[in-house]
This record gives C-alpha cells, sequence and structure tokens, in this order.
C-alpha cells in the first residue's frame, strides 16, 4: 500500500494550499512600487485578526527564530535583567539567543510537558532581588505540544509590576488559536509563517502594542536586519527597509482570504475538534499522551510508544509505507516521544488516515488487533462537529 500523495503531519513546515501555491507563482512586482506598496499594506492589515492585535503585523523576511531574536533585542537594553521561561526546545532556543547578547539572563525552568503554574511563576518574580524589564515564553511549546496560559501568565505579570514587557513566541500556534494581544496583556507576539499559518518557511511576524512600538525606538542593544524600529518606520510608507519576499506576501494575502472564507472562529474549532478527536484515538490505541488535556495544544500532539522499538517502529513505517510524516522528540525527548503536527490545512480526515495507519502498524508490532479502536473513538468525536 502506498499512498501517492504525502500526508505531511510534521509541526512545521506544514501542507501549503493550491490557492496559496499560485499566488506565490503570481509575478513578481518590483519591491519599491507603488503596486507592492498596495500588496504590503494589504498584507500587513491582513494578519491583525489572526494575532488579534490593534496594530498592522510586522513581516520580517527570515525564519520564525528571527522573530524570537528581534523581540529580545528591540525589548531588552544590554544591561537589563529579564526572565525566560525554559519548557522545551524552544525555550532553550529563547535561552540561548538571550546568553548570546545580555549579561543577566534569569530562567525559570518549567518540567518538560508541563505547563508553566502561573503562582508558583509569580512567587519566582516576588524572589528574585533584582527589577527585571521583561518576560519571554513559549505559547505553544512545539516540542512537548504544551499550550502556556498566556492569558493568566499576563495578567500574573503585570499584577506584579506593570512595567515588565511580556514577550511570546506563538510560531507554532497563531493561526490556531483565539488570542487577544491586549486582554493577554502581550506587547509583542511573534510567528513564523510554515506552521499553523500554512505558507512555506521564509517570512516570520511580529505583532506589537503602542508600547512596545515606543520601546524599539528607545533600545540601544546593536542591531541592524532585526531593527524593529526601521520595519515600523518602513510600515508607515506600506513597505519594507530590505527586498522582501514579494512572493510570500501575496501569498498572506491569500491565507488571509481562506482564513475569512472559513471563518477564523471555525479555523480555531477545527484544530480543537482534531486535536480531542486525535487524543481520544491514541488513548484507545494504548499510546499515553504526554501532556494532560488542560494544556494539550490544538496543533500538535506527543504521544508516547511503548519502547524505543515501537517508536522507531512507527516513525518509519508510517513513512515507508504509508507516506506518512510525523516528528520525534527534540532535546531531552528525542527517542522518547512522537509527535503528530495537526495544523493549517488539515482536515478530520487526514488525521483519520493516520490514525488508521497506526492500527493497522500497531497491530502488526504487537500482535494484537487495534483494528477500528482508534478510528471509532476518533469518528465519535468528529461526528458531532460535521
Ligand atoms: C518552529 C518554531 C520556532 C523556530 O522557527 P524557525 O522558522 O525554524 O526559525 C520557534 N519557536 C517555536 C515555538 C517553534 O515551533
Amino acid at each position: 500500500m502506498y499512498l501517492h500523495h504525502n500526508l505531511l503531519l510534521t509541526p512545521g513546515p506544514t501542507p501549503v494550499p493550491k490557492e496559496i501555491e499560485n499566488a506565490i507563482n503570481s509575478p513578481l512586482l518590483g519591491h519599491r512600487s507603488k503596486d507592492f506598496e498596495t500588496l504590503a499594506d494589504q498584507a500587513f492589515k491582513a494578519m491583525k485578526p489572526i494575532f488579534g492585535t490593534e496594530n498592522d503585523v510586522l513581516i520580517l523576511t527570515s525564519s520564525g527564530t528571527s522573530a524570537l531574536e528581534a523581540s529580545m533585542l528591540n525589548i531588552v537594553n544590554p544591561d537589563d535583567h529579564f526572565v525566560i521561561i525554559v519548557s522545551g526546545a524552544f525555550g532553550n532556543r529563547y535561552k540561548q539567543i538571550a546568553e548570546t547578547y545580555y549579561e543577566h539572563v534569569h530562567v525559570y525552568d518549567v518540567e518538560w510537558g508541563q505547563a508553566v503554574d502561573v503562582n508558583a511563576f509569580k512567587s519566582y518574580l516576588e524572589s528574585l532581588d533584582v527589577e527585571i524589564t521583561a518576560v519571554f515564553t513559549q505559547f505553544c511549546e512545539t516540542s512537548t505540544t504544551v499550550l502556556h496560559p498566556v492569558k493568566a501568565l499576563g495578567q500574573a505579570i503585570k499584577d506584579f509590576n506593570d512595567s515588565i514587557y511580556f514577550v511570546v513566541d506563538g510560531v507554532s500556534c497563531i493561526g490556531a488559536v483565539d488570542i487577544n494581544m491586549a486582554d493577554s496583556q502581550i506587547d509583542v507576539l511573534v510567528s513564523g509563517s510554515q506552521k499553523a499559518i500554512m505558507l512555506p518557511p521564509g517570512i516570520a511576524f511580529v505583532a506589537y502594542n503602542d508600547r512596545a512600538k515606543a520601546r524599539f525606538n528607545d533600545v540601544t542593544t546593536p542591531r541592524f536586519y532585526l531593527n524593529l524600529d526601521k520595519y515600523i518606520k518602513s510600515q508607515d510608507k506600506s513597505s519594507t527597509p530590505f527586498t522582501p519576499s514579494v512572493s510570500l506576501f501575496q501569498a498572506v494575502i491569500k491565507y488571509a482570504e481562506i482564513v475569512e472564507r472559513e471563518g477564523f472562529s471555525k479555523t480555531i474549532a477545527r484544530h480543537n475538534t482534531i486535536k480531542d478527536a486525535g487524543r481520544k484515538a491514541l488513548t484507545a490505541l494504548d499510546l499515553p499522551l504526554l501532556v494532560e488535556d488542560a494544556y494539550a495544544s490544538p496543533t500538535v500532539t506527543a504521544f508516547i510508544p511503548k519502547d524505543k522499538d515501537e517508536l522507531n517502529f512507527i516513525k518509519n513505517e508510517l513513512k515507508s509505507r504509508f507516506n506518512i510524516t510525523i516528528a520525534g522528540g527534540q532535546g531531552k525527548l528525542k527517542g522518547e516521544i512522537l509527535r503528530v503536527g495537526h495544523m493549517g490545512k488539515v482536515n478530520p480526515f487526514d488525521i483519520l488516515t493516520f490514525v488508521g495507519a497506526l492500527e493497522i502498524l500497531l497491530t502488526e508490532f504487537r500482535n494484537t488487533s487495534y483494528l477500528g479502536k482508534g478510528t471509532q473513538s476518533y469518528l465519535e468525536v468528529i461526528q458531532n462537529d460535521l
């Protein structure tokens, strides 16, 4: 058996809709033309509802990590103390960026697979004997598949000291979650293109509030390509400081059109239904979940095979026999978990295919029949939403 169309179920990059591919292939515009200004202005505005922000969203031509780096260099001054919440591989990335540029980095470790405990974090802030400038966290920690309670976290941080900037990495969930930056007290929210936003890799987004905008202008940390003040000054003129990925700007507008057609609340609901159904199915297949329901991401799910042989069998056979690509673990979870992405251009039947293939593989590997067990649980959840 071989599925001629591949099913890319990694937590980025994700499949790109045909309409978006076509938009990418439309003729290029000169980036200093009036036509591009119209396009750029539309693209900056189109992303506002997705980020739940009042301001136009900045678009950088670089991968998601550049937006993480920019979100730090444009908020934190060289001598500032600030906190990084590390709950997985991407928290580690924020930490690595911080340690590249700064001396006073405070790391708040969260056990991998757990969500940040807001009260414990508040006590931690109270225990610090220095004034801090900012707190950085992931929204979805892709490596563990936890969705952190950013709204409660934002509230706790501002209750503690409302001058602290709250900066959130939403690379693997923006486009699939209901977020309002003001309600969640987020000053800067960043994302990439190749995850729930279902574009190819290559651009990154920075959403900011007015307070952050003023800060971008004041901060003295050296930066050049990632100087967000330059991007804002260009944005005011419907432009970008450097040559942008014109093709992906065209794709952004098409993306926003697709979301509008579905209705953003339905897009979010679709991700949640698939998440719930997938979790029921994996449980029915005796594949324990890494993350508890309350903090499970709507975009990616981690499960724990019985041992390394089973893990390798599932991952390799899914690819070679079913043309389905899923992801392994990262960092200390490498070889311990598998992760299935379900974001962007994903419909319930894509994941049903994955569940069906898993049933066949587990039946073979464990020598006991799983046929129908996962798919039945899966369908019982999605039938209510179809
Ligand atoms: C993928 C990802 C990134 C990094 O994005 P790149 O585009 O690979 O640079 C950062 N943070 C999170 C949470 C991610 O999932």
